[in-house]
């Protein structure tokens, strides 16, 4: 059920229906509008009668929700989110591109990929320390030594950093580090981890699972949110199809999906989705197209020797190129590039 307060409920109003949710034994979240306060409440197994609530001063209407997700749904918010991480913005009108390595390898590769993201307009460096490989042979990235070097490059570049957190053990190292965490494809149903990150207040960034359905990518976001971090950025990253001519085949139809599904933003990585990077400017272009608030894109210094998805790694000269045609592309469909100052 959602508790909608009237437009000029006070704030002791909403404390007095939040009390009320508690002393029923469920929970209360705050769900704050443009327009005025909605409050979800969860943990109730059975229908709760309107009245309970109706009845109270400063609220207008006590609606039943009809999606097994009940935070992140746009019935719980009808204005999109906004996410702030630092001076940067996820969400709105503003387009947010988290670009980097897969992997962190060395302090050189870190810094150097971080300065040529940066001088390309990127506000966030991405970079996995920890990596979720499918090969227990394959590298599994510098741990807690690249997590050192993510912080260095953040204090060279001022850029944001976007890391993986794999499990629940280390999360503890990863968000001291990280602006954004990010949670791979592999653990999109690690309810664990979901509920773990959904303790904490650092933004998320929840990746679709290799074959979970729209609404399971909801319902993972629901486990974060249900616990009280409504900071969730979700990420389509393709899907495992019948097609093997790509790596995934990147589904472009859940940007106006989800858009209209959840108050959410919605970000799109095409360098998994593709696995090649002939292919990415144009799958970037073409998600920007369709409503996507941001793009995560590989982009390596050298990627003909990087440990692990150099194939869909962008050289710095042609993320560049890119970065010039989405500054063009975006005012086509009312945004702009994130791109102030990052220090
Ligand atoms: C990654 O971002 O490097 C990654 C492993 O992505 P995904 O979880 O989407 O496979
Ligand atoms: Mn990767």
């Amino acid at each position: 059920m959602l508790v909608l307060m009237r437009q000029d409920a006070t704030p002791d109003q909403i404390r007095e229906v939040q009390l009320k949710i508690g002393e029923l034994g469920f929970r209360a979240h705050e769900i704050p509008g443009a327009e005025r306060t909605a409050i979800g409440i969860t943990g109730n197994h059975g229908a709760i009668a309107p009245d309970v609530f109706t009845t109270l001063p400063g609220v207008d209407r006590a609606i039943p929700v009809s999606k097994p997700y009940k935070l992140v749904g746009r019935e719980a918010r009808p204005e999109s989110s906004v996410i702030t991480v630092g001076t940067s913005r996820i969400g709105g009108t503003e387009l947010a591109v988290m670009a980097g390595p897969c992997s962190v390898e060395s302090r050189e590769q870190i810094v150097a990929a971080a300065r040529s993201v940066r001088s390309a307009g990127a506000r966030f460096l991405r970079g996995g320390a920890f990596k979720p490989r499918s090969s227990p042979y394959s590298f599994q990235g510098m741990k807690e030594e690249g997590l050192v070097l993510l912080r260095e490059a953040r204090e060279k570049t001022g850029l944001a950093i976007v890391t993986e957190v794999k499990d629940t053990g280390t999360l503890p190292a990863v968000a001291e580090v990280a602006d954004v965490l990010q949670i791979g494809a592999r653990n999109m149903s690690n309810f664990s981890l979901l509920e773990a990150v959904g303790e904490l207040r650092t933004p998320v960034l929840l990746k679709r699972g290799i074959a979970a359905t729209i609404e399971e990518l909801l319902m993972a976001a629901e486990y974060i949110a249900s616990r009280g971090n409504l900071q969730i950025i979700l990420c389509e990253r393709g899907i495992r199809t019948f097609e093997t001519a790509t790596r995934n085949t990147l589904d472009l139809n859940a940007i106006p999906v989800l858009k209209r599904l959840t108050h959410l933003p919605v970000i799109v990585d095409p360098s998994h989705g593709v696995g090649m990077w002939e292919a990415v400017p144009a799958m970037s272009m073409a998600a920007i197209a369709a409503g996507a608030d941001g793009l995560m894109i590989e982009v390596h210094p050298d990627p003909a020797s990087a440990l692990s998805d150099g194939a869909q790694s962008l050289k710095p000269s042609r993320f560049t190129a890119l970065m010039n045609d989405i500054r063009r592309l975006a005012p086509v469909v009312g945004r702009t590039l994130n791109e102030g100052s990052t220090t």
